[in-house]
Formats: C-alpha cells, sequence, structure tokens
C-alpha cells in the first residue's frame, strides 16, 4: 500500500522562515538601499565644494575611511575617501559646515520605516491568516494545537491495488476466518444493521512476535478496500502529560472522517498497561489510556471504524480495555505448525528464483519452533547464500544452511580446536545422538556436525521432528532429559572426566525437569498442584514460584533426583553400545558433519 500523508512541517517552521527574512532585509537591504542613493566623489571635487562653501553637513567615518557630506540644501549625498588633512575640521568650520552625526538614517526616514515597521507586520498579519484558515481546515476548528505538537501523525495507507491481501498470510487460517467477517462488514454494513448486529468495536490480535499480526491487519484493510491507519503504542507516549491524549483524539477524529477505515495500533501494550497505582506511576501513559478508553465509548459500533491492536503481552493489558465493548473479540496468531511453516516457505520463496528439486516438507520439519519472521528470514539467507557462491538458484542445501545459520550462526571459519578437542566434541555429539536413537520415542537425528559455530557452540545434533507434536508424554519428556544428559555421559564414558561443554545441555535438562514437577504435576509427591505459573505466554518462558521455601527446598531435591536418573540411564545406554559409540565418533571425527541417514547405516551395521 502506498502513504499518502507526510508529516506536516510545524508553524514554528514558518515563523522561523519569516523571521529569517525580516532580518536580511533589515541588515542588507536596508543598508544597501541607502548606500544606492549616496554619490561617490573624489577628494577634489570635496576640497572645492568646501572652499566654496557648498556643504551642508558634514560627517567624518575614520573607522570605514570615509567623508560623508551633503550639499548646502541637503537635497544630495555625496561620499568621498579621507586623506591626511590636519585642517580639514578648520576649513570645514569656516565654511559652514553642519557636524551632524547621522546623515544616511536622516536621508529617507519614510523608506526606514516602512521597511523596519510596515512589511513585517503586513507578512505577519497574512502568514497568521492563512496559518488559521488551514487549521480550521485540517483541524476542523479552531482550537487547533500549536506546533503541531498532539497530531497523531499516523501513518495512513489508502486502497491500493497491489496492497497486502489474505493470501500473503500464509497458515494462520483461523485468525484469517475470524477477520474476514470484519471484511465483510466494511464490504456491506446494511446486512449487520438490518438485523441489528454491531461489529465489534475493537479486536485484539494476540501471539508471540514475528507471527504474522501487523500484516494481517494490513491484509484485512487491503481486502476490505478501505483506508488503513497505522500507529504504534509507544508513539503515543510524549514527555509532556496530555500530548498522547490529544494524539489520541486526534487520531480518532480522522478516523470518523474516513470511514469506513480501519485504525491499527501496534504493541498496545505501550499504552494499555494495568493501571496498578504505583507511587511514580506513568501520568502520561494513563491519561493516554484514559483518553483512548474514552474514544472507544465514545463511538457508536456501527460507525464503520473498525480498531486492530496488536500485543505479546495480552496479561499486562488493563481489564478495562479488554472488557465488551472496548477489545471485545481476542484472535490469537500462533506459531505456525508444520503445514504453516510450509505454507509460509512457499509464499516468501516465490519472490526467489528456485533448484526444482526443493523439498519444503523437509525444511518446514527442520525449522520446528520458527515464527513466520524466521522463516521468512531463512528464505532470505538461503538467497544470499547462493549469490555468495556465484549460482543463479537456492538450493535444498542454501536452505538446510540457512536454518543452522539461523539456528547455531555462521560457521567459524578459523576456529582451531586441538585434536584432543575435536574428538571430545565428536564423542559429545555422537553421545545426544545415540541416547536419542537407543531410546524408542526419540525423534531420529538429522544431522550431526562438529563444525564450530559463531553462536559458541562446538558442534550439534540436529534432532527433527516428523509431525506435529501437540502432546508430550512423561516419557518423552525423561528420554529428552537422558538425550540432553547423552553428550556428558560419553565424554565420562570415554575419558573418565567432564568438560565444560555441556552447559547449555545441563541448563535445558534443569528446565525441563523442573516443568515437569512444577507446573505439569509429573512428581508423586505434588500431584497436580501448581507450584510454578508461567508470567508471559508468548515472551519466552519466565515463570515464578508459588509455595513455600520448604516446597521449594522440596522441588529442588526433586529436580537433582531427576535429572540424576536420567543421566544414570544416558550412561548406562552408552555403556552398552559402547563399540558403536566409538566407530561412530570416530567416523564423525573423520567428516565433521554426517547426516541421519550415515549415523543410521553404521548403528544399524
Ligand atoms: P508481528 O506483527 O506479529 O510481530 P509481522 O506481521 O510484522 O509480525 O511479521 C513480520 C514478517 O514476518 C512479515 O513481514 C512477513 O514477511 C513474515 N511473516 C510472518 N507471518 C507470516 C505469515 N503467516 N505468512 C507470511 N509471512 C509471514
Amino acid at each position: 500500500m502506498q502513504e499518502v500523508k507526510k508529516p506536516k512541517k510545524p508553524l514554528i517552521f514558518y515563523y522561523v522562515v519569516v523571521l529569517l527574512i525580516l532580518m536580511l532585509i533589515n541588515f542588507l537591504a536596508v543598508p544597501w538601499i541607502a548606500q544606492r542613493r549616496i554619490k561617490s566623489v573624489d577628494y577634489g571635487t570635496f576640497m572645492e565644494m568646501t572652499e566654496q562653501k557648498e556643504i551642508g553637513q558634514v560627517q567624518v567615518q575614520e573607522q570605514e575611511n570615509q567623508i560623508i557630506f551633503t550639499d548646502k540644501d541637503n537635497t544630495a549625498v555625496y561620499k568621498t575617501g579621507m586623506m591626511p588633512d590636519p585642517e580639514l575640521t578648520e576649513r570645514l568650520y569656516e565654511a559652514g559646515a553642519q557636524f551632524e552625526g547621522e546623515i544616511i538614517q536622516q536621508t529617507d526616514p519614510l523608506l526606514a520605516f516602512l521597511l523596519s515597521w510596515v512589511v513585517p507586520i503586513v507578512i505577519f498579519v497574512a502568514l497568521g491568516q492563512y496559518m488559521s484558515k488551514k487549521m480550521m481546515k485540517n483541524a476542523g476548528g479552531p482550537n487547533a494545537m500549536m506546533f503541531g505538537m498532539g497530531k497523531s501523525n499516523a501513518k495512513v495507507y489508502v486502497k491500493s491495488s497491489e496492497g497486502i491481501r489474505f493470501a500473503d498470510v500464509a497458515g494462520e487460517d483461523e485468525a484469517k476466518e475470524n477477520l474476514s467477517e470484519i471484511v465483510e462488514y466494511l464490504h456491506n454494513p446494511g446486512k449487520y444493521k438490518e438485523i441489528g448486529a454491531s461489529m465489534p468495536k475493537g479486536i485484539l490480535l494476540v501471539g508471540p512476535p514475528g507471527t504474522g499480526k501487523t500484516m494481517l491487519a494490513k491484509a484485512v484493510a487491503g481486502e476490505a478496500n478501505v483506508p488503513f491507519f497505522s500507529m504504534s503504542g509507544s508513539e503515543f507516549v510524549e514527555m509532556f502529560v496530555g500530548m498522547g491524549a490529544s494524539k489520541v483524539r486526534d487520531l480518532f477524529k480522522q478516523a470518523k472522517e474516513k470511514a469506513p477505515c480501519i485504525v491499527f495500533i501496534d504493541e498496545i501494550d505501550a499504552i494499555g498497561q494495568k493501571r496498578d497505582g504505583r507511587i511514580g506511576g506513568n501520568d502520561e501513559r494513563e491519561q493516554t489510556l484514559n483518553q483512548l478508553l474514552t474514544e472507544m465509548d465514545g463511538f457508536e459500533g456501527n460507525t464503520g471504524v473498525i480498531i486492530l491492536a496488536a500485543t505479546n503481552r495480552p496479561e499486562s493489558l488493563d481489564p478495562a480495555l479488554t472488557r465488551p465493548g472496548r477489545f471485545d473479540r481476542r484472535v490469537p496468531v500462533e506459531l505456525p505448525d508444520l503445514k504453516g511453516r510450509e505454507e509460509i516457505l512457499k509464499v516468501h520463496a516465490r519472490k526467489i528464483r528456485l533448484n526444482d528439486q526443493v523439498d519444503f516438507g523437509k525444511v518446514a520439519r527442520m525449522a520446528s519452533g520458527a515464527s513466520g519472521a524466521e522463516l521468512a528470514n531463512i528464505v532470505n539467507e538461503a538467497a544470499l547464500r547462493a549469490v555468495r557462491s556465484g549460482r543463479r538458484y537456492v538450493t535444498q542445501a542454501d536452505l538446510e544452511e540457512s536454518i543452522e545459520v539461523v539456528i547455531a550462526g555462521y560457521q567459524k571459519k578459523n576456529a582451531i580446536l586441538t585434536d584432543q578437542e575435536k574428538i571430545t566434541v565428536a564423542y559429545h555429539e555422537i553421545g545426544h545422538a545415540l541416547v536419542a536413537a537407543k531410546q524408542t520415542n526419540s525423534a531420529p537425528v538429522q544431522k550431526i556436525t562438529i563444525v564450530p559455530r559463531t553462536s559458541g557452540a562446538l558442534g550439534y545434533t540436529m534432532q527433527v521432528e516428523e509431525g506435529n507434536h501437540y502432546l508430550v508424554s512423561q516419557e518423552e519428556l525423561e528420554n529428552k532429559i537422558a538425550t540432553l544428559a547423552g553428550g556428558r555421559a560419553a565424554e565420562e564414558v570415554v575419558f573418565q572426566s567432564a568438560s565444560t561443554g555441556a552447559s547449555n545441555d545441563i541448563e535445558q535438562a534443569t528446565k525441563l525437569a523442573r516443568a515437569m514437577i512444577t507446573r505439569y504435576g509429573m512428581s508423586k509427591d505434588f500431584d497436580m498442584v501448581a507450584l510454578e505459573t508461567v508470567n508471559n505466554q508468548y515472551l519466552g518462558s519466565d515463570t515464578s514460584l508459588a509455595c513455600s521455601a520448604e516446597t521449594q527446598a522440596e522441588i529442588d531435591r526433586q529436580v537433582v533426583e531427576l535429572v540424576k536418573r536420567q543421566h544414570e540411564k544416558a550412561i548406562q545406554i552408552l555403556m552398552e553400545n559402547r563399540e558403536k559409540l566409538d566407530q561412530l565418533a570416530r567416523y564423525l571425527y573423520d567428516r565433521e558433519t554426517i547426516t541421519g541417514d550415515e549415523f543410521m547405516d553404521i548403528l544399524n551395521q
């Protein structure tokens, strides 16, 4: 969509321009006009006029090294250069000259008056008239805001044929279905009014970052062919209290004029946070929120203004904002599932030139947990990689490598590992893969590599889920912990020592074990009691404990026990398969990267 409205220059800009023009007139034009009226003559003429007593007024300007004088009747002004002449004053006195302070200014008082008083006043009055007319037209009233402050500055997109459509947003079928009702309403409001149904005034799009919330809002506007006002929540909050509220008023006024239209407020949590009355609370934010609440109450349900807002922290929103009559509909925009990922990849792959044999299904399986924005990034990384290696098409390998770049960073070209380090990393990675493969329920291994990455990983084992997983059993979780422990277990089995390489595995294993006990009710002692709550559903798994100190100690004890049990299981598996472990680690050490198939072949020999 094209943007049609640029932010206007503030009024102060015009005043400064006028002031500059006036200063130019006063400093340059006035002296110039005065100078032009002065006739230059030589010193001889001056002497002659003095002798013949034809001189009226005289002014000696020593600094400029010149003498300015008039004729007897003070009608013409002359100037001449100065000469060393000690008796000049005496002779002038004898000639009857009058010694005046300022000859030039006296030359034309009317012109000077006109230039320095009348012209500026006329300019200011004209400008004032022009601006007030313009503001009345824009703001619809004489009390428009000074200096452009308090204007919403919302970006306005108008209907355009190449706007984003629902077809551009892959996956997210439920959200699209929900929003298409809005489109239908904007196309044909009469149908709804007839029955007496009114559209929700506000719709809240909630979901993790990068899942296409902004895109969906634009697509609604594109499909409905109506103007689209877009503003971010943080743009409302200003340094001065009251400015944000005034911006909200302005935005709604503009929207009502353009109705039917869509107003989109991104990151609404910036203004819509709970007003919890904390000391030192943010006055400006609260006023802005209050204004938003009032405006949303103020317009009727059927005016044709639909407000869409996006946030990834729905739980932090003020309850007054989410009550029926304001944002009364909530559309979840979740991370895409396997099919969704494949579709998103295909949508973005339309823009790049592809080799025929690309298997999007496989790429989508590898990129489990990726958001739409990450998938778009993966496709772009792949295209960049193809250009870098001088090819004209993007291949499957490009896409797979770019997933690894997004997960683990670029390959480190000049990281030099010692032989001992390299063999340790090889055993560590094979340890993970072997434990995963030997536990029947673990996902098969896709790829194992010991090429260091810029993220700091010295190697990694990529596991790929075959389909969508919505439920995970206790056994699967335990196996996962065992797989994570597999790396360290292999080091212990082979070298009887531990290294720092397992820090990330340890962190993940602990998190899983803790969640099993405190949130999933998978421990005997605590039964189905929630001991921990998740603070934010969409932004990382931030949790807070809700239990007594004794219970906390007991949780810690159980977490340790759980992880220990799985660690021992991993050691057990590796000891039983010691031969395969050595064989595979050696193979990986030689090749640096092996595929899942190669791994399974050796394992099943
Ligand atoms: P959000 O507002 O949820 O943070 P955006 O709508 O800004 O995310 O999405 C960012 C980018 O990610 C989009 O420009 C688009 O390229 C890509 N994207 C996200 N979701 C999808 C999707 N479902 N289909 C196609 N592209 C998507």
